[in-house]
């Protein structure tokens, strides 16, 4: 059996590792639990609000030129379950909400399919405005916006991240493997489960895919229904 102090290593090396990872995307600040004053004397945890308030009418990256509106994500702030696409499309762009559009809608299936709604969970993306011709988001970009998705993340403080899509799990678990790997399998987060799945726009394209995505989905169940 592993003793604490070998376990506490372990804390600390995987710590510093993906604070490694950061600063190599250029991030130097993390969402910690942050607190904010009401009054002198009190303070209270921060909310998706002033998440919200922070980031503003956001021009920190250059897609702030090409969108409509700013895709913040959407749904319950205490989620146990929080889903995290790749970017907003031309239907969420145009509507300010996440999932959307047609692969929208069949996430929307998707979260159903494990009795849940879209108003118990949690759903944002990695970056929060459209690349122009949907293009893949690129790491300037992901760099200036990823950290707001981190205090979206502290703010929730999800058991289960449900990954969609290459996009999402690379960035989120800092890796380059195939989604095909990565699907399906559980993987850590600062403490949150992580679990990545196919992107319902890639399921549109492949519908055969869907029995893998149905078996992802069981085990989040399963994982939800332990917590
Ligand atoms: S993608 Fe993120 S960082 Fe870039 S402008 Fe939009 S909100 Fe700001």
């Amino acid at each position: 059996m592993e003793s604490m102090d070998q376990k506490i290593d372990e804390m600390i090396a995987d710590l510093k590792s993906y604070l490694e990872y950061l600063k190599g995307m250029g991030i130097v600040s993390l969402p910690a639990y942050e607190m904010k004053a009401d009054e002198p004397g009190q303070s209270t945890m921060i909310t998706l609000e002033d998440v919200r308030k922070e980031l503003g009418d956001c021009k920190r990256c250059k897609l702030h030129r090409t969108r409509k509106t700013i895709v913040f994500g959407e749904g319950n702030e205490k989620a146990t379950l929080m889903f995290i696409g790749e970017g907003p499309g031309y239907d969420e762009d145009v509507q300010g909400r996440p999932f959307v559009g047609k692969a929208g809608q069949l996430l929307t299936k998707i979260i159903q399919s494990i009795n849940l709604s879209r108003e118990e969970v949690y759903i944002a993306n990695i970056i929060k405005c459209r690349p122009p011709q949907n293009r893949n988001p690129e790491p300037d970009e992901i760099q200036n916006c990823h950290p707001f998705l981190m205090k979206q993340i502290s703010v929730i403080q999800p058991k289960i991240i449900c990954a969609l899509g290459t996009f999402s799990a690379h960035t989120l678990l800092k890796t380059d493997a195939k989604i095909t790997a990565l699907r399906g399998k559980l993987y850590n987060l600062e403490g949150i489960k992580v679990i990545p799945t196919y992107h319902p726009a890639f399921l549109l394209r492949n519908p055969e895919k869907k029995r893998e995505v149905w078996e992802d989905m069981k085990k989040i169940a399963e994982l939800i229904q332990t917590q």
